[in-house]
């Protein structure tokens, strides 16, 4: 496929391999990668990346799975929503098989809440116009590439006149978490593989605390092979030669420095940061969007009541952990034997991006 086959070129990968090993071979000590974004998670293992790696070199699942760090404490909220008589819930796909404390949005569906699959929060629009009668709230959950399309979708409703169509927001912002697990001294990162998707909207400038405070190199890298190698490449000199930390780009066919100014101006105007919770990692300040006081009519948190049962966590699953870095999934006791991905029990093993759900399909522990 024109544009696609270019970057699973074998013969450049084989290359770009050895290169990142003649490198490696100049320090004895273990450099830590760690890629944030699922996407990278997934398509390292699924590209056989992990196994090209010298043994000095490490790559390290980080918190870039939207679904994976929602907290049960949200969750919890929209099945207690999609219980509601006259409630319709919006969602992406992937939200629905992640269990809450007791029950999943698969399972109120089976028991007939009115629960739909959207490819989009602007289909959502749609959805509240078939049914006036009806409190429709979208489940947004994502980092900075999802956070715009939700900005706009509050802007059409309100340009519409929509008055029954809520979100109930739970974006993140990915830096911080960056930062925070920096803070945490839980694991020695040397180097991030920073998320191509995200970096189109945010450009480079949130990253360069990241260099400048705490001087870890970080690259922004795309998702195909050549890409990931690429950008593996540009980490490892940065570390191994000692050069000044900076943030470069590898994927600049998708990411300018200055990002989308376009979609950060949208998000900027529904939303302002402040402390969240992410789950496995606990409050990160300015992580988080909230919807501003001007479109809090849009809030379903603040404008739909409902009673939400206390949150508890399955005791044996390490999700938080892997989020984290310190754990991998094969260190759980339930992974391959009681969780897999047609009985997940905890979200890392249902995302298509989870850490758990990559090691299960390609992993060899
Ligand atoms: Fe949680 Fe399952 Fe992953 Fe264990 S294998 S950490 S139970 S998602």
């Amino acid at each position: 496929m024109k544009y696609i086959d270019e970057f699973r070129d074998k013969k450049i990968c084989q290359k770009l391999s050895e290169e990142i090993r003649r490198i490696a071979r100049n320090t004895k000590r273990e450099v830590v990668l760690m890629e944030v974004c699922g996407t990278h998670t997934t398509a390292i293992f699924r590209s056989g990346i992990r196994s090209l790696m010298p043994n000095n070199i490490r790559l390290l699942s980080g918190p870039g799975c939207p679904v994976c760090v929602t907290p049960n404490r949200y969750l919890d909220r929209a099945i207690a929503y999609s219980r509601l008589p006259n409630v319709i819930i919006c969602t992406f796909g992937d939200m629905i098989k992640v269990p809450g404390s007791s029950s999943s949005l698969e399972k109120e569906k089976s028991n007939g809440a009115d629960i739909r699959i959207v490819y989009s929060p602007l289909e959502s629009i749609k959805i509240s116009k078939e049914n006036p009668n009806k409190l429709v709230i979208f489940l947004g959950v994502g980092f900075e590439t999802t956070a715009p399309l939700v900005a706009s979708t509050i802007l059409s409703s309100k340009e519409e006149g929509l008055t029954n169509l809520f979100i109930l927001s739970a974006h993140k912002l990915i830096p911080p978490a960056m930062m925070a697990l920096l803070d945490s001294k839980d694991i020695a990162i040397n180097g991030f593989i920073c998320p191509g998707h995200v970096s189109t909207i945010i450009g480079i400038e949130p990253y360069l605390p990241i260099v400048e405070k705490y001087g870890i190199p970080s690259v922004i890298i795309g998702f195909e092979p050549i890409d990931i190698l690429k950008g593996i490449l540009m980490l490892i000199k940065q570390i191994v030669n000692g050069v000044q930390p900076k943030v470069e780009i590898q994927y600049k066919r998708a990411v300018r420095e200055e990002g989308n100014p376009t979609a950060q101006s949208l998000m900027n105007k529904i939303f302002k940061k402040g402390d969240t919770e992410w789950r496995g990692v606990g409050i990160i300040p300015e992580s988080g969007l909230f919807i501003r006081e001007e479109y809090s009519v849009y809030d379903a948190e603040r404008n739909i009541e409902v009673c939400v049962e206390e949150t508890k966590e399955h005791p044996d699953c390490i999700c938080g952990e892997i989020l984290r870095g310190v754990k991998i999934p094969s260190e759980c006791s339930m992974f391959r034997k009681v969780c897999t991905p047609l009985n997940p029990v905890g979200p890392c093993m249902v995302s298509s991006e989870g850490t758990c759900a990559a090691y299960y399909r390609y992993g060899k522990e």
